[in-house]
């Protein structure tokens, strides 16, 4: 089976990893701040926060921002649950904005009329987590815009989207939001098994996110509440969780961290061949951004209807020839889980026609053209009636 995405792991990756095995600390050692520091200097943020999983990374962004009982908080449907579960943590109730059709983020014309009824009903969101589908940024410099007219907050979720950038900054370096996220799960582009980090330019968020992933507890003198404190003494000063990064994770990301480009220049170029190579198909291709580069987590493409059995049959056929397809995403709000809620089919069109029609081909670094040929032969076959 051809997969839909693997991590590239080198001999470099696996000699960093033993080294910290080797050293004295597995874990609160020094790797860990190294790897915020390179990474806050890579997407080019003021600080950097590294957590066990970027789930924990946007549960302790929509607490250091506040979130709780009483809020909304508003994202895509298309996306991974993580992006609407950070909110529920909390508390907080979950809304969606429907997507645009091209490039499968949270529309921002969508977003602009969602805001207009919410202020007239006196139920706008506290924090909105727009999602940079696949890599490709979503319009962050409209988004900022409309943060400011209605004043909330915004946490970017690129958990797929290390390496991309936006209207020439780097995505993460927080220029219209005030938290980014990323993911270093296996199949995103870069890896720490798992974990993931949060980017922002507000030292009072970076300090507060600081400490909610380490039990909500601090040893900086300049913070504590006590004045002459003994030598063994901390202070919880909010209720946290255990969702460090350890330092293998770190040594591993940081090593991870010197491919990134490459990575990065890979994706795009088997992305420009599926491109060449899928041309004459009768299928929607992905809609480049004019604005920025994509770090290409996913090639997706779109059947010219949105048919379930028609999907099904496409689908089924893909993994019958050994190709592992997938499908990102089903919409959240679809979700069991979700229902519960009062969540129903027909409340996002664009997302639900999209989940009814979207296949994610292979795309990984180590992915040779004869694979990629593969592919197409198979999908060539697949979308023969
Ligand atoms: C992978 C992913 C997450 C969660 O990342 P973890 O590191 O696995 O917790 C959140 N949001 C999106 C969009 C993702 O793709």
């Amino acid at each position: 089976m051809i997969p839909y995405g693997k991590q590239s792991i080198s001999d470099n990756d696996i000699e960093a990893v033993v080294q910290v095995l080797r050293s004295d600390y597995l874990t609160q050692g020094p790797v860990v701040p190294q790897f915020e520091t390179e990474i806050a200097a890579k997407v080019g943020a003021k600080h950097a926060i590294a957590a066990n999983s970027a789930t924990s990374s946007l549960h302790v962004a929509c607490l250091a921002l506040g979130v709780g009982p009483g809020d909304v908080v508003w994202t895509s449907p298309n996306s991974f649950v993580a992006s609407a579960n950070c909110a529920r943590y909390c508390g907080a109730e979950v809304e969606f904005v429907d997507i645009d059709p091209d490039t499968y983020n949270m529309s921002v014309a969508q977003l602009e009329i969602k805001l207009q009824t919410a202020a007239t009903a006196g139920k706008l969101p506290k924090v909105v987590i727009p999602v940079h589908f696949s890599g490709q940024s979503c319009d962050m410099a409209a988004i900022g815009k409309l943060a400011e007219r209605y004043g909330f907050k915004v946490i970017e979720d690129a958990s797929h989207a290390i390496g991309s950038t936006h209207n020439d900054h780097p995505v993460g370096a927080c220029k219209h939001s005030d938290i980014t996220v990323f993911s270093f799960h296996p199949v995103k582009i870069i890896t720490t098994g798992e974990g993931g980090l949060a980017t922002t330019n507000d030292a009072e968020l970076a300090y507060r996110m600081s400490i909610l992933r380490t039990h909500g507890i601090t040893r900086d003198p300049q913070r504590l509440k006590e004045q002459s404190p003994a030598p063994w003494y901390y202070e919880q000063q909010a209720l946290g969780f255990n969702y460090r990064m350890i330092e293998l994770e770190a040594a591993l990301g940081l090593s991870q961290l010197k491919q990134l480009d490459h990575f990065v220049h890979r994706r795009n170029e088997l992305a420009s061949r599926y491109d060449l190579l899928l041309q004459d198909f009768r299928v929607k291709r992905p809609i480049l951004p004019a604005t920025g580069l994509s770090a290409f987590h996913l090639y997706v493409i779109r059947l010219p209807v949105a048919d379930p059995v028609y999907h099904r049959t496409v689908f089924d056929k893909m993994r019958t020839s050994g190709i592992g397809v997938n499908l990102h995403y089903m919409p959240i709000h679809l979700q069991p889980d979700f229902r519960k809620l009062g969540f129903d089919a027909g409340m996002y069109p664009e997302a639900e026609a999209y989940g009814n029609s979207a296949i994610t081909l292979p795309l990984f670094p180590a992915m040779t053209q004869d694979d990629q040929d593969v592919v197409v032969a198979a999908l060539a076959a697949a979308l023969e009636p």
